[in-house]
């Protein structure tokens, strides 16, 4: 029976519901269950099936929403679920990760008129965490297997989109990664409190129940080149994201108890897989009894602040140059920390680090203001003389961003070209200068965000497959003639 939809006059918005703050300041488990059944359906019905998609316009991946929220309203679960996989190779974990409020829910009609977005994400997540319980995503088995072979350079979000597309596809697929997980970012930078581990291995596990070959601990630069990878595949994708931490800089940065966030993070990771993590037993990386400071205001030092919460920190504070409103983390994030017991220094930049080579007790910063726009509209920000203060803290974690490390360096490919941002240069196919080889991700974007990375991956598929049948046609050609 056809279920009315429209229905936001009579059903108000309500996502999941939200752990209580007791309770999940202690655990790393998600704060978001997924929605009842009977509340994905009503929440889905919301949605007033405008005509005029911009929730479709405000997803990197164009997912179908008004449509898929229509089947799922009507309890067509697997319809909802065939419909949104089309578009999207990692639905539920963009449900539950993308940034909603700037994406597709901030594009939302009824967001926009007032009446409250549709829970697009929860939905989503909902969708596909279904089709998970319900057994109906199993392995790829391609209509037809292709002899040519594709080695991807990273198993993070953009590789794991374009292995699944290639696979589709027929294509022998081999991920290198040089983790002992698959994954990137999913795995060892995401905590489990906004994205849990099984929901990332269950499609790592798929894509090798379905014929990728996942070559781990495999460093290309160190236990290959790029030219030995392009002799034994017929195309390359390089999808290693950006790992190059920026650093604090000024007197005392030196010291051992100033951290960078990815290796905090993925030391706290680590634990939560129950591996032995010799810089979090010793206390360098583990936020228990400390008082933590985070310097930066985006989704890393989100994620950090909250992780310390969850270690047992004594007091954790953030400090970040400019306000709450110029930030570039989500917002949503930022109320999670608040409800969790963070302490928020906007307009504040630390000056130095107090302390000595081993341990730290303050960081002297100084508070800012906001200046006049700069060139791209966004309010540059001076300080504010001599309004200098201290914080006191134990554990200082740089949070301040990634850059791209040196791939044509590292991977022994020095005519790779690159942007002026040090990213890998590409065409419209996602193909760098180099004839097929192709990259995705943030080695392209530069840090970005999980659903362009997956957009990236599934471009690059279609890009490679375009390439390869024309290579194979070359060659058919040559032998034809020979
Ligand atoms: C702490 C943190 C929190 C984040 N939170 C969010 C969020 O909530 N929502 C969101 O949308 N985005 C978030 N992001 C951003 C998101 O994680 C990234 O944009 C996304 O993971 C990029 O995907 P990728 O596949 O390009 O790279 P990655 O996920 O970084 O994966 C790259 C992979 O390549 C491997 N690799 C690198 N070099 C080599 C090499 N030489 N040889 C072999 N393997 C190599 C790495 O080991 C890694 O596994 C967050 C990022 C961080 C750091
Ligand atoms: S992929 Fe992200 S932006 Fe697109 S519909 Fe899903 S949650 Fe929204």
């Amino acid at each position: 029976m056809a279920q009315k939809m429209a229905e936001f006059v009579t059903v108000s918005h309500r996502g999941p519901n939200k752990r209580a703050v007791e309770e999940r300041a202690h655990d790393f488990k998600e704060i978001y269950p997924i929605f009842p059944a009977p509340q994905g359906g009503k929440q889905a019905s919301r949605c007033s099936q405008c005509g005029v998609p911009f929730c479709q316009t405000g997803c990197p991946l164009q997912n179908n929403i008004p449509d898929w929220l229509r089947l799922a309203s009507e309890g067509r679960m697997k319809e909802a679920w065939s419909l949104s996989e089309a578009t999207s190779a990692l639905p539920e974990i963009c449900g539950r990760i993308c940034p909603q409020d700037r994406l597709c829910e901030g594009s939302c009609v009824l967001e926009q008129s007032g009446w409250e977005t549709v829970t697009i994400g929860a939905v989503e997540r909902y969708i596909t965490d279904t089709a998970w319980a319900e057994g109906w995503i199993e392995p790829i088995r391609p209509a037809a297997e292709l002899t040519q072979s594709v080695g991807i350079v990273g198993a993070g979000p953009g590789g794991i989109a374009a292995a699944d597309r290639l696979r589709r596809l027929g294509y022998q697929v081999t991920i290198y990664d040089r983790y002992d997980r698959a994954g990137g970012l999913l795995t060892y930078g995401i905590p489990g409190f906004k994205l849990e581990k099984p929901a990332v291995e269950r499609r790592t596990q798929r894509l090798a129940d379905s014929g990728v070959e996942m070559v781990l601990n495999f460093e290309v630069g160190r236990d290959a080149t790029l030219a030995q990878l392009r002799e034994k595949h017929d195309a390359i994708l390089i999808a290693t994201g950006v790992y190059k931490a920026k650093r604090l800089t000024g007197p005392g940065v030196g010291s051992d108890a100033v951290v960078r966030a990815l290796d905090y993070l993925t030391a706290s990771n680590r634990v939560g897989f129950g591996d032995a993590v010799a810089d979090y037993e010793s206390g360098r990386l583990n936020a228990a009894g400390k008082s933590v400071v985070v310097v930066g205001g985006g989704d890393t030092a989100m994620d950090c602040v909250r992780t310390a919460v969850r270690q047992g920190a004594r007091s954790v504070s953030c400090l970040y140059r400019r306000d709450r409103e110029n930030m570039p983390g989500s917002r949503r994030e930022v109320g999670h920390a608040e409800e969790e017991g963070v302490k928020f220094e906007w307009l504040a930049l630390p000056k130095a680090i107090h302390g000595d080579a081993s341990s730290v007790d303050a960081v002297r910063a100084t508070r800012m203001r906001l200046g006049a726009p700069d060139a791209s509209g966004r309010r540059a920000v001076e300080e504010v003389p001599g309004a200098e203060f201290d914080l006191s803290a134990d554990l200082v974690i740089e949070a301040l961003g990634f850059d791209a490390e040196d791939i044509p360096t590292l991977f022994g490919a020095p005519e790779l070209k690159l942007t002026r941002h040090g990213t890998l240069h590409v065409d419209r196919d996602q193909m760098t200068n180099l004839d097929g080889v192709f990259a995705a991700g943030d080695i392209v974007r530069g840090a970005s965000l999980v659903v362009w990375a997956v957009k990236d991956g599934q471009d690059a598929a279609l890009g490679m497959d375009k390439w390869l049948r024309a290579k194979a046609a070359r060659e058919t050609v040559l032998e034809t003639a020979a």
